[in-house]
């Protein structure tokens, strides 16, 4: 308008008089004609936004890609993607890792709804994603329920979430240890924790992770920490190791957490009646989260530290010892000591018990 107003052009309407832009009327007639379409522009997205925000609050599909597990209505479920994300969240609740799945999915041909391979971002999108609980989100909100049917519950969505926003628990999860030592052990050269590798012959080794600085085989290394725990734990002073009866810990911390878990729901109870904003709300509840989630990272350590009682408290310590499942040895030798593995003497073929480094904790 501008352009025009400056060069004197006349405007031609397709539908209406011309407009000529050398005259004020003309230029009066085009901002009067301007400020009304403007006008209606505005009016039409409020009106689109109304009646997004209306089909958030019916719980209806926002439309856009087709969600993966349902049709492209988004309310029908296509079963045989169904499957994949229910059995996701079960298996992410028995420790699966992300990139399993996703592995998993690939394979079996269930591309994402976009025909591209699932990597274990996307996964984890899936899985974090409040609409196969049933849950209707707006503006990343959950809103409330949606018209369509739930794949899980949410009980198992919340637990899932949980899992996955916990750094510490995702990995001691996604890595549950068949042997003992591997992530505990360490490299006496680089500190790198060991992992576990296998030799051209088949034999199981610990190598530093790191550098590879070293291998060592780990039956000899495995027999030797047993042999020590087991012989520390049956003298009489073993008692000492428990400094602090860790049940009472325990107990504690289910509370603080079962408290934090109540001001949650008050929280979730005082926006449903209005008493709190949402934006208050969220404030509150992100640190409650944070705290709930150091309350459990404690608690799983101190049922690590749990499989020690027994043994302490054990006639036989050797029996009760092999009583024991992997997880609760590695609990127990992570309480108790710190195991470094050094190198060999040069020329040395069988194994040296000195190569293999134990520091007691102080309890
Ligand atoms: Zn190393």
């Amino acid at each position: 308008m501008e352009l025009c107003e400056r060069k004197a052009a006349t405007i031609a309407l397709v539908r209406g008089t011309d407009l000529d832009m050398s005259t004020p009327a003309g230029i009066l007639v085009a901002d009067v004609m301007g400020a009304t379409a403007r006008h209606e522009i505005k009016q039409k997205s409020d009106r689109q936004r109304r009646a997004q925000q209306q089909a958030a609050e019916q719980g209806k599909p926002a439309g856009g890609r087709r969600a993966f597990g349902y049709g492209s209505d988004g309310v029908t479920v296509n079963e045989a993607e169904a499957r994949h994300v229910r059995e996701a969240f079960a298996d992410v609740m028995h420790g699966a890792s992300l990139k399993g799945i996703a592995r998993r999915w690939n394979d079996a041909q269930a591309l994402t709804t976009a025909g591209n391979l699932w990597t274990h971002g996307t996964v984890r999108g899936v899985l974090k994603n409040p609409r196969y609980a049933g849950l209707r989100t707006y503006r990343g909100e959950v809103v409330g329920p949606a018209v369509w049917p739930a794949l899980i519950d949410e009980d198992t969505f919340e637990a899932v979430r949980a899992i996955l926003s916990v750094p510490e628990r995702r990995t001691t999860l996604t890595t549950a240890r068949k042997y003992l030592l591997p992530g505990l052990a360490l490299c006496w050269k680089c500190g790198s924790d060991c992992a576990t590798g296998h030799t051209r012959h088949g034999k199981r080794v610990y190598v530093c992770r790191a550098n590879k600085c070293i291998s060592r085989k780990a039956d000899d290394v495995d027999a030797l920490v047993e042999a020590v725990i087991v012989e520390r734990l049956s003298r009489p002073d073993a008692g000492d190791l428990l400094a602090t009866d860790n049940r009472d810990e325990l107990r504690e911390l289910q509370g603080k957490a079962a408290g934090i878990r109540q001001r949650l729901d008050d929280l979730a109870t005082g926006l449903e009646e209005g008493v709190l904003t949402l934006a208050a709300v969220r404030k509150s509840s992100e640190r409650l989260r944070n705290e709930l989630r150091r309350v459990e990272v404690e608690m799983a350590a101190t049922v690590h530290t749990d499989a020690l009682g027994p043994l302490v408290d054990a006639q036989d310590v050797a029996a009760a010892w092999s009583a024991l499942d992997v997880q609760q040895r590695r609990g127990a030798v992570d309480a108790l000591m710190r195991v470094t593995l050094l190198k060999p003497e040069t020329g040395r073929r069988d194994f040296d018990p000195a190569s293999v480094r134990i520091d007691w904790r102080a309890p």
